[in-house]
Order: structure tokens, then C-alpha cells, then sequence
């Protein structure tokens, strides 16, 4: 059986697994990235083009890894939210509330960016980066501390164990880590549109009593058309019903549940479906191990907080091992651990509550988030608390 040794160990090589990897190497760790599939870069053809919207605090870790600055021309700000309560019935018109980032702050609430663009970003500055490798095909069958035994029968060892390959992971399960999972039974519809009415860096999100239809802006097209990013929320029968339909049927539907906000669809492409499903590990960390990202914990696409808690994750796994003598501290992972369930938890009930709240069909919950949602429009130090809440975890920076 062969047998190779490294300093560090990191499973799974989406954005999450390669900027941990990265911020790693450049803080002198020696480090081995494995990834179950095939490198991105030797693809055919390009996964769905699934776009992300980044918070300051990922903003800030893509920066200092030096990743944004290479993609930042690629990206668009977000500078407006604009939440419409879509449950209005003859009786009632629908409440309708922009937060605009510059209530307070100097900068947008974030930028959106294609997953694939921010990745070949990450591909490219990992090439320029000395002590990472790279190892794909190379999936993790199993796990013992310290240790991982690959598909091909080939044991790889390391100090420490990052696994971030998401919520099918062998890894918790072989650890004793049991992962608490909750399906709230919604699939999200996904694709890009260009419209005639420019998005003016405003994301909508309409509040229907099915899940979200949220718009969120990206570039202009390659035809220079104003173009935004679509994540429509559904039950299942919903979806798979829309989801067979053509694509110019699709895109009537699309129309008119926007009513209007970003004008005529002109062009669509990069249709996609993902579960929605929440979970959370029992514990971010075990002997030599850290949960990351969406092994750890899976948010639904509420809010924007999946991609964005997990370069929490991130951030906080950088500032503690800054540098290799770290490694060695066995009390690092443990506050790992501790500093991040706690944001994940308050986070996952908040989105929880607010799934909630809209999707049930009692009068008078309805009447109180409306209520809530209008008093937002005076009630500041809420309303601001709230927003700051949105942009950046707790316990991080
Ligand atoms: C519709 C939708 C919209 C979203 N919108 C947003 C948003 O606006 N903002 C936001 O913050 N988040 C959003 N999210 C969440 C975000 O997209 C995900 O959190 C993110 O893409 C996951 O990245 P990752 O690196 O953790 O995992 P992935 O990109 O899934 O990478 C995991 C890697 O692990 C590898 N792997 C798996 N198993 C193994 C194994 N056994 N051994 C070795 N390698 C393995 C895989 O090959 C893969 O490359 C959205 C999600 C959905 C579904």
C-alpha cells in the first residue's frame, strides 16, 4: 500500500476547500488538497453557471488570499434589498420595503460572482502558491486521525484533517459526528436572465408563501444586456412541473411572477435545480479534524448566508493557525469549533423562522409579518441591527 505524508490535509476542492488551502500554504503550512473529481480546469463542459452572493467578510478573506482582486472586474455590487411580501390578496397590496446599504456603510452589501469565474481565480493563484498540491480524482472513502484512505486504496496522513467536501462527506459519520438534517422539502429553481430594465444593483426577493423568488444582479451579457441571476424557490411538485416546462414557456412563467420589476426577459440560460436543505454537525470539530463549510452546516438560499458562513469558517480557521506551530496546539480546534456553531446556530434558526412565518398560511401571522416587515421602514436601530446582522458573522474579525 503506498503511503505519502504531508503537513495538512484538506478534503474537498470547491471555493471553500481551495481558499482554506490556500490561506494555509501562504501562512508557510505545507499542504494537500484531494478533490473526488477531475480537475475544473481539464472539464469539457463547465458545471451550471451558478452565481454567489459574496458579504464583506468573504470579500475581505478572497482579498487577502489575493483572490478578489483578480475576479473583482467579474463581480457586481450589491448596493439595494428590496423584499416584497408577494402574499397580497384582493384585499391587501403587497408590502414592499429597500434597505440601501449606504444606511450604514460606505460600501455595497456585497458583490454576486459566477461560482466557476471565482474558482478559476482560486485554480490560478494555487498554481502561484508554494507547499499546496493538488490531487484530484482522489475521493475520500475513509477516515481514521490523521489518516485517509482514498478510493484507489492509497493512505494519505497529516497532522491535521480540513474536510470541505460538503454535506455527503463519509468523514462525520466515520468520526461519531452526527449530523442533524432537516429537509424542508423545497427545491430551488435556478438560471440567468437578461431583461430590458436595468437592475440598477438592486437584489428583489419575493416573499411567496411557496419559498423565495429572488433576483440578484450580475455583469452585463456578452450581448451587453442588463442580466441577473434567478433562484426561485418551490415544493417539489411545483418544480418538477416548471421544470419540465420549454424554456419559453419557462420564461413567460418567470415573467409574470416578476411582475414587472426588471422589465421584458429578453434571453435565458443555465437552468439548473438544487435541493434546499438545512443541517448542522453536532460538533465542528473531532481528534485532528475540523468540520468546514458545508460539512459542518447547510443554510437554505435565504438570506445569502451558505457560501458566505462557510468563508466565516474560513477567516477563523486562518487567524488561528496563522502560522505552523499552531498545528501542535490542541486547543486550536476546539475554539474552532466553539467561535462558529454558535453564529451557524443563530443564523440557521433565524432563516428557519422566516421560512416559517411565510409559508404559513395563518391570517393572522401574516398580518404580523407584515406588520414586522413595515415597521422596519421606522423602527432604525432594529432595522440597522438587522442589516449589520446580514453582512457579517458573529465571532469573526
Ligand atoms: C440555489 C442556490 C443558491 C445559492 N446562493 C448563495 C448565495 O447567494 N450566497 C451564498 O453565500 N451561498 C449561496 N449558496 C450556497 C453556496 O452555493 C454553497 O455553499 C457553495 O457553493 C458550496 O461550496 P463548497 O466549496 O463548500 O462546496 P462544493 O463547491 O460543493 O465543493 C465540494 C468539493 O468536495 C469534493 N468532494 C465531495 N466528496 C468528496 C470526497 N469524499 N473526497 C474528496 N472530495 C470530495 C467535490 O468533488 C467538490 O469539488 C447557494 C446555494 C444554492 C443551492
Amino acid at each position: 500500500m503506498e503511503t505519502s505524508s504531508s503537513e495538512l490535509l484538506v478534503i474537498g476542492g470547491g471555493p471553500v476547500g481551495l481558499s482554506l488551502a490556500l490561506g494555509l500554504a501562504q501562512r508557510g503550512h505545507g499542504v494537500k488538497l484531494l478533490d473526488a473529481g477531475p480537475d475544473p480546469r481539464q472539464l469539457k463542459t463547465p458545471p451550471p453557471a451558478r452565481s454567489t452572493a459574496l458579504m464583506p467578510l468573504s470579500l475581505e478573506t478572497l482579498t487577502d488570499l489575493g483572490a478578489w482582486p483578480r475576479v473583482a472586474h467579474m463581480s457586481q455590487p450589491l448596493d439595494k434589498l428590496r423584499l416584497i411580501d408577494d402574499q397580497a390578496d384582493r384585499w391587501t397590496n403587497p408590502v414592499i420595503e429597500v434597505f440601501s446599504a449606504d444606511e450604514i456603510t460606505d460600501t455595497p452589501f456585497g458583490s454576486n460572482i459566477i461560482n466557476t469565474d471565482l474558482t478559476a481565480a482560486l485554480l490560478d493563484l494555487a498554481d502561484d502558491t508554494d507547499g499546496l498540491s493538488l490531487h484530484y480524482d482522489s475521493a475520500v472513502e475513509s477516515w481514521k486521525p490523521g489518516e485517509v484512505t482514498l478510493a484507489d486504496g492509497v493512505v494519505m496522513t497529516g497532522d491535521l484533517i480540513f474536510d470541505c467536501a460538503g454535506r455527503h462527506s463519509p468523514v462525520p459519520a466515520q468520526a461519531g459526528i452526527a449530523i442533524k438534517d432537516h429537509r424542508p422539502n423545497q427545491i430551488a429553481l435556478v438560471c440567468q436572465i437578461e431583461h430590458s430594465i436595468d437592475h440598477d444593483n438592486i437584489s428583489t426577493e419575493f416573499q411567496r408563501r411557496e419559498g423565495p423568488l429572488t433576483t440578484v444582479p450580475l455583469p452585463r451579457s456578452d450581448r451587453d444586456k442588463p442580466r441577473s441571476a434567478i433562484v426561485w424557490v418551490h415544493r417539489p411538485e411545483n418544480a418538477e412541473k416548471l421544470g419540465d416546462l420549454d424554456d419559453d414557456a419557462f420564461q413567460k412563467t418567470l415573467q409574470s411572477a416578476l411582475r414587472g420589476v426588471l422589465g421584458e426577459i429578453t434571453g435565458m440560460r443555465a437552468r439548473g435545480g438544487f435541493k434546499v436543505g438545512t443541517q448542522i454537525a453536532e460538533t465542528f470539530h473531532g481528534p485532528q479534524l475540523a468540520l468546514v463549510g458545508e460539512t459542518a452546516h447547510v443554510l437554505p438560499p435565504l438570506g445569502a448566508q451558505g457560501l458566505n458562513s462557510s468563508f466565516a469558517d474560513v477567516a477563523v480557521l486562518l487567524s488561528l493557525f496563522d502560522h505552523p506551530s499552531k498545528v501542535a496546539d490542541p486547543d486550536m480546534l476546539r475554539r474552532y469549533g466553539a467561535k462558529r456553531r454558535s453564529d451557524v446556530i443563530s443564523r440557521l434558526t433565524a432563516t428557519h423562522f422566516l421560512n416559517q412565518a411565510i409559508q404559513n398560511d395563518r391570517l393572522g401571522l401574516d398580518h404580523a409579518r407584515r406588520g414586522a416587515l413595515k415597521s422596519l421602514g421606522w423602527l432604525k436601530p432594529v432595522r440597522h441591527g438587522l442589516m449589520r446582522a446580514g453582512m457579517r458573522p458573529f465571532g469573526v474579525g
